[in-house]
């Protein structure tokens, strides 16, 4: 019999892959397709709707792998672990010996923790399913955490867990700067001190299913389930075991220099501070962990959360293969989703987009580009495969980012940040500010809006984004463009 080889391989479990594999299902209804996945659950996307031309809303649920067989019969999903890549020859091998042979193959294998002092039995990565249920089962013994990292995890994080002091160390001026700027990240700082309604017994709307429900991953296997997404708090339990509600501080522009466990630090000689604006209660206990920071600062915890990010998790692919890799250590893709190996494809957080980009888009690594990426890998296979040419997804046109922080509605459109800065170019920031309810801040270059911060429920997405896109030169209204009374759809209608 003629060895079996798959037009279509798709690995990995997490929305890129997911969707991928579902998109050249919808493409290819007679070709069957191989999703391999390292974790028994796949993510998959429900309720999605178009916001916007390029804002949108969908939920994720986490199901057993086989869910995608039932909705999509031409695909066919085994759950193990890719260890090596021979793009000579085709074939992908697995940590049982298996060899898969495809014609086109693409790779969404998502990314790694970075996690500081891996080894550390008090240092926590917050990652997939299994390190939030971890997560949970130490906090609820917890007195007081330490958080590092600054980016959407971290600061989810420290708003969503109560009866626990946390120290939150940043290496920026200002808090969740990898989504907002200092301006905004002030306007969230109320929100830190304030009480919220306890989630506590509130009752837990499963929405997902846990690893519980499916058999244990592979012996041997390290590979990790997909990484969450923006719903993963929604209906976690997280509290310590104090009878307090909020209680953070926040330790700016540090890094951490050295972890010590109880004897360490008692043999060190070392002083552990006292929280500022804290009571002092804890200064004579004994932690089992404590964390020098680069400003010299020491405190002690019951342990540590590591939330600095991820590095695409590219590894078992590179060895004997010339793939390009990007500075961030994902692969190098071009405007097909190609990499620089004949016919391996990536998308999602283990591809870094190096096509010419367009002047308002930026990749973050966040669930909305790994969807979108996903579908337009599928869409490109399939056209390579017939020998089409295909254009760039509309998607790319405009960043374009809803999510909640500190239970407000976020909305992050184009150049946002400034984050791609022509030089001699001048760039003005336009502001509304009003406590507690919103935060509006627009960019605009030579007059035209480059991007924009929403923050709380401003209604103005949809004709920013139209601004942004059709680049209206605003010199005229830029005095009215965040007038409060001033409806400004009827300006640009
Ligand atoms: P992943 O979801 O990481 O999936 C990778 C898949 O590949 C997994 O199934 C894994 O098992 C499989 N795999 C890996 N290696 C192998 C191998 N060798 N062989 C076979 N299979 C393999 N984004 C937002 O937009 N908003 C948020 O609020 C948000 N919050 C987040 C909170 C947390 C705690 C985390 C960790 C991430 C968050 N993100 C958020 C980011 C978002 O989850 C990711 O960008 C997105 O899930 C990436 O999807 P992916 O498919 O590329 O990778």
């Amino acid at each position: 019999m003629a060895e079996k080889i798959y037009k279509y391989v798709v690995v990995g479990g997490g929305i890129a892959g997911v969707t991928c594999a579902e998109t050249l299902s919808m493409l290819c209804q007679d070709d069957e397709i191989l999703l391999i996945t390292a974790s028994p659950l796949v993510k998959v996307i429900t309720n999605y709707t178009q916001i916007s031309k390029t804002l949108e809303d969908f939920d994720v649920e986490e199901r057993p792998m086989t869910s995608v067989e039932t909705t999509c019969p031409n695909v066919k999903v085994i759950q193990k672990v890719i260890v090596s890549l021979n793009s000579e020859l085709c074939v992908v091998t697995t940590t049982d010996g298996d060899e898969i042979k495809y014609n086109k193959i693409c790779i969404c294998t998502g990314g790694k923790p970075k996690v500081i002092s891996k080894d550390n039995p008090y240092v926590i990565g917050i990652r997939d399913t299994e390190s939030v249920k971890e997560f949970q089962k130490r906090l609820c013994k917890a007195r007081r955490i330490i958080v590092v990292g600054n980016g959407g995890i971290a600061t989810e994080l420290v708003y969503e867990i109560e009866g626990c002091e946390v120290i939150w160390a940043i290496k920026d001026k200002s808090i969740t700067s990898t989504f907002v700027d200092p301006g905004a990240a002030e306007f969230f700082l109320d929100k830190l001190k304030e009480k919220k309604d306890s989630k506590t017994g509130a009752p837990s709307k499963r929405l997902k299913y846990t690893t519980d429900d499916v058999p244990e991953e592979q012996p041997g296997s390290t590979t990790m389930g997909g990484a969450l997404g923006p719903d993963w708090v929604r209906d976690l339990s997280m509290v310590g075991s104090q009878q307090i509600s909020h209680k953070v501080h926040v330790e700016y522009s540090v890094e951490v220099k050295q972890i010590y466990n109880t004897e360490e630090f008692l043999s060190s000689g070392k002083v552990q501070n006292v929280l500022e604006g804290g009571d002092g209660e804890y200064i004579e206990e004994k932690w089992p962990v404590y964390v020098e920071f680069t400003n010299n600062k020491v405190f002690g915890a019951d342990f540590v959360v590591s939330a600095t990010g991820v590095v695409p998790a590219t590894d078992p692919f590179t060895k004997g293969n010339q793939f390009d890799i990007a500075e961030d250590g994902g692969f190098k893709v071009n405007d097909k989703m190609e990499t620089t190996v004949k016919d391996v494809y990536a998308a999602g957080d283990v591809c870094s987009a190096s096509w010419e980009l367009a002047p308002h888009w930026i990749q973050m690594r966040l669930w909305s580009q790994a969807r979108q990426m996903g579908s337009y890998a599928a869409k490109c296979m399939v056209a390579s495969m017939n020998g089409e040419n295909i254009s760039m997804d509309f998607c790319f046109e405009l960043f374009a980012h809803v999510t909640k922080f500190f239970n407000y509605k976020v909305i992050l459109l184009g150049n946002f940040n400034v984050q791609k800065r022509d030089n001699g170019q001048d760039y003005e920031l336009l502001l509304r500010v009003t406590k507690n309810v919103e935060y509006v801040k627009v960019v605009l270059k030579e007059g035209r809006l480059e991007g924009a911060i929403l923050i709380g429920e401003t209604d103005l997405e949809e004709t920013f984004e139209n601004l942004i896109l059709n680049q209206t030169d605003l010199t005229p209204f830029k005095d009215h463009l965040l007038d409060p009374n001033i409806d400004i759809d009827d300006f640009f209608d």
